[in-house]
C-alpha cells in the first residue's frame, strides 16, 4: 500500500499535539478547605487527573485530621493529654515522639525561648474563650512553675516529665508537623504540584500549574502586612519550600489599649514583645512553625542569631517598631515589585 504522506503526517501533528497536550499541566487546580486544627486547612492541587486529585487531597485531609487526634490539647484521648494527665510522662506515638524531638531541639537551641511545656499558661490565658481576661502575677508564676527546655526529655518513644502538673502545649509546632505529613501523603499519590496552608503554616509543593491567570510557575505567596489589613507586606517566590508566619495579629484581645496575642515569652508568661510578625522560610513547616514562634519571642537581634544556626532557613522579621529585618540570603526569595 503506497505511503499516504499527507494523512500520515497529519497523523503525527495530532500524536505530538495530544502528547504535548497530556505533558502540560492541566489549567484546573483543585482547592478545598476544611476547619481541622482550630483553623482552616486549605488544600490546591493540580496538574493531573482532577479524580485522582480528588482523592489525593482527601487523604491528606485524612492524615491532618488524625494527628489533630493525637497531638490536640482539646481530645482527652490524644498522645499530648495523656502525656499532660500522668505524673512522670509516658510512651507516645512515633510521630508525637517526632515532634517532641524537633520541639526540643528547638528549645534548646533558643535558649528556652521555644517551650513546649505551656500547657498550663495556655489554659490560663484562654484565648479559645468569649472573654479572655489577663492573669495576674500569681496565676502566671503559678502556671511557669517548672516549666522550662529541660522539663521535658525524649527517649526513643517515651516522654518523660520532670514535675507531675506540667502540661504539654505543642500548638507552636503540631500544625506545621500535620502539613509536612500531608504534603507526605500528597507526593505518595503521585502529586507532583500542590499547596498546603493551616493558617499561615504553608507548603510549596512543585512548580504551580501555569494558566493564563498565573503565567508564573513558580508559588509566589503574598505575606500578610500585620498592621493593615489586607496588604501585602511582600511577595516571596519558591518551589519546595515550607513558608512559614506567626503574628500577633492572628489571636489577640485588647485590654486597656494594649494587645495581648497568643505567642508567650516562658521568661515571664506574657505575650512577648518584640516582633509584629516572623516569616521563617525552610525545608519543613514543622521546623518553620518552631522557628517563627521561637524568633517571635527573641526579637531581631537574637533571633537572626538563632537562625544562623540552621542552613536553609531564612527568615523575615517585622520588629514591634514596625522595622524590617532579614536573614543574609532572604532575597533569593523576594520577588522584586
Ligand atoms: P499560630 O498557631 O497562629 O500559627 P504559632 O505557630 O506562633 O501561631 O503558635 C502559637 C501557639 O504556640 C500558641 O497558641 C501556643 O499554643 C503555642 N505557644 C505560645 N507561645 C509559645 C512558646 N514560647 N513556645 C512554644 N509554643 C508556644
Ligand atoms: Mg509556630
Amino acid at each position: 500500500m503506497p505511503w499516504n504522506r499527507p494523512l500520515i503526517i497529519g497523523l503525527l501533528v495530532v500524536l505530538l499535539a495530544l502528547t504535548w497536550w497530556r505533558l502540560q499541566p492541566g489549567d484546573e487546580e483543585i482547592r478545598h478547605s476544611r476547619l481541622i486544627m482550630g483553623t482552616i486547612v486549605e488544600i490546591m492541587a493540580g496538574g493531573q487527573d482532577p479524580d485522582e486529585l480528588e482523592d489525593a487531597i482527601d487523604a491528606a485531609f485524612a492524615e491532618i485530621e488524625r494527628l489533630d487526634k493525637l497531638l490536640s490539647r482539646h481530645n482527652p484521648g490524644s498522645d499530648v493529654s495523656r502525656l499532660s494527665q500522668s505524673d512522670k510522662g509516658g510512651k507516645v506515638a512515633a510521630e508525637t515522639a517526632e515532634v517532641v524531638a524537633l520541639g526540643l531541639d528547638v528549645a534548646q537551641q533558643s535558649g528556652g525561648a521555644f517551650d513546649l511545656t505551656l500547657g498550663r499558661l495556655k489554659s490560663l490565658w484562654g484565648f479559645e474563650k468569649e472573654t479572655p481576661t489577663v492573669p495576674d502575677q500569681d496565676a502566671l508564676s503559678v502556671a511557669l512553675a517548672g516549666t522550662g527546655p529541660t522539663a521535658l526529655s525524649l527517649d526513643g518513644q517515651q516522654v518523660s516529665k520532670q514535675a507531675p502538673h506540667l502540661q504539654i502545649d505543642l500548638g507552636g509546632i503540631a500544625k506545621g508537623y500535620a502539613v509536612d505529613r500531608a504534603i507526605a501523603v500528597l507526593k505518595l499519590h503521585g502529586v507532583t504540584s500542590a499547596a498546603v496552608n493551616a493558617g499561615g503554616d504553608m507548603y510549596l509543593l512543585g512548580q504551580r500549574p501555569q494558566t493564563p491567570k498565573h503565567p508564573k510557575r513558580f508559588w509566589r505567596i503574598g505575606l500578610q502586612h500585620p498592621r493593615q489589613k489586607d496588604a501585602v507586606l511582600e511577595t516571596v517566590q519558591v518551589r519546595d519550600r515550607a513558608v512559614v508566619t506567626s503574628g500577633d495579629y492572628e489571636r489577640f484581645f485588647e485590654q486597656e489599649g494594649i494587645r495581648y496575642h497568643h505567642i508567650f515569652d516562658p521568661q515571664n508568661g506574657l505575650p512577648a514583645r518584640h516582633c509584629q510578625s516572623v516569616t521563617i522560610i525552610a525545608d519543613s513547616v514543622a521546623l518553620g512553625d518552631a522557628l517563627a514562634t521561637a524568633v517571635f519571642v527573641l526579637g531581631p537581634k537574637a533571633g537572626l542569631q538563632l537562625l544562623t544556626q540552621y542552613p536553609q532557613v531564612e527568615g523575615l522579621i517585622v520588629a514591634v517598631d514596625g522595622t524590617l529585618h532579614t536573614s543574609p540570603d532572604w532575597t533569593r526569595y523576594q520577588v522584586t515589585p
